[in-house]
């Protein structure tokens, strides 16, 4: 009797459960992420009973493939139309409010329910941080931190930041594929939960010229809590250039710049967060939809592949599992 295939993806965001559910029936598919959820960039922070989708803010569907994917998740009231009302800020001054010209969507109740429920149908392993995997043989061994056993797997598939997967995979892994080509902008991202709502009404604002590109009220979203909550994205090309400055010069630069686009008082904050995202979205995609080494039997995936968004994260994840299954035969 044949013995059962064993597959590991690693990345539990919307690339990594794409996969992960996709190859169940080729085998014992096991699942790992370092994080304490799911969901990866696709994320929700709490804090002090607060909500903040403090990552990807919306999602846009633009492939047949993948609104059939989201259908059940509507239908289910996992997913969530939202429709507020978008503002401009520029040097030109304030654009008037309209509403988006193609539906967006977010996670209903929060951007994480999406990622939680594709989770419902795999085995997934929570704060397992890889280390590296290191090819033996005819096995791939999983090394984890904590000095936790190696694992063995005939298949791995890393759905991450094409960055953090050359950190893991063997250099002449992303070598020959020409890898370290892809490159990612960080961001930060400031969660304020205010104690009146910034007047006029700013339910989602694009910015430009100015150190904030973006600045979304979270409790207008579908199925938030009313007390008003903002989140705040830096502009990529600002945090790029400064990484390294002062976490807490950062977060109260923010709140500066946010009192003074939308000019609310600054006593009115009541909480204030600060996240730095280092990977946060594309800047240099790469030229195939996914990779797969099959001496190596080593696979990679993700948003960054062909995009920057989690539209571009479901292809890549479907596209790698398709391919995988063909390596599979
Ligand atoms: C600030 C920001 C704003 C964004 N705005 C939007 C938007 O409005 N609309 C949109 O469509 N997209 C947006 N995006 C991009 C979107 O979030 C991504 O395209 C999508 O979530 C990528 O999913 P993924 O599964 O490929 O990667 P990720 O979601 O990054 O998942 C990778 C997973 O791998 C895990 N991991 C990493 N290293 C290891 C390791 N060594 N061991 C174990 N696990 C590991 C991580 O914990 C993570 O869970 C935004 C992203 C950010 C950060």
């Amino acid at each position: 009797m044949s013995k059962v295939r064993k597959i590991a993806v690693i990345g539990s965001g919307i690339t990594g459960l794409t996969v992960a559910r996709n190859l169940q029936g080729e085998g014992e598919i096991q699942l790992y992420d370092k994080s304490t959820g799911v969901g990866g960039r696709m994320a929700t922070r709490s804090k002090e009973g607060h909500y903040f989708d403090h990552g990807a803010q919306f999602f846009t569907v633009r492939t047949k493939q993948f609104k059939e994917f989201l259908r059940p998740f509507i239908s289910n009231d996992k997913v969530a139309r939202w429709e507020p009302k978008v503002l401009g800020f520029s040097e030109y001054g304030t654009s008037h409010k309209r509403y988006w010209f193609e539906e967006h969507y977010v996670g209903f109740p929060k951007m994480t329910s999406l990622c939680k429920q594709l989770a419902k149908d795999v085995n997934v392993n929570l704060s397992m941080t890889v280390e590296k995997v290191e090819p033996v043989g005819d096995k791939n061994y999983l090394h984890f931190a904590n000095k936790k056993k190696p694992l063995a797997f005939d298949w791995v598939v890393a759905a991450m930041p094409a960055a953090q997967i050359l950190a893991l995979y063997p250099d002449s892994f992303g070598s020959a594929l020409n890898l370290e080509k892809v490159k990612m902008f960080p961001c930060y991202t400031l969660m304020l939960q205010t104690a009146r709502k910034v007047q006029p009404l700013i339910q989602a604002a694009s910015v430009q010229e100015n150190i904030i590109r973006w600045i979304s009220e979270n409790s207008s979203k579908p199925g938030r809590h009313p007390i008003p909550t903002y989140v705040v994205h830096s502009s990529y090309d600002w945090a790029k250039d400064n990484t390294h400055i002062d976490k807490l010069h950062v977060q109260n630069l923010l709140e500066k710049n946010f009192c003074e686009l939308t000019g609310l008082d600054h006593e009115y904050i009541e909480q204030s967060d600060l996240h730095f995202w280092r990977h946060a979205v594309t800047e240099t995609p790469a030229d195939s939809a996914s990779y797969i080494d099959r001496t190596l039997r080593l696979a990679a995936c993700g948003d960054w592949c062909s995009g920057q968004n989690i539209e571009d994260g479901f292809l890549s994840g479907m596209h790698m599992s398709e391919n995988l299954k063909k390596a599979l035969i």
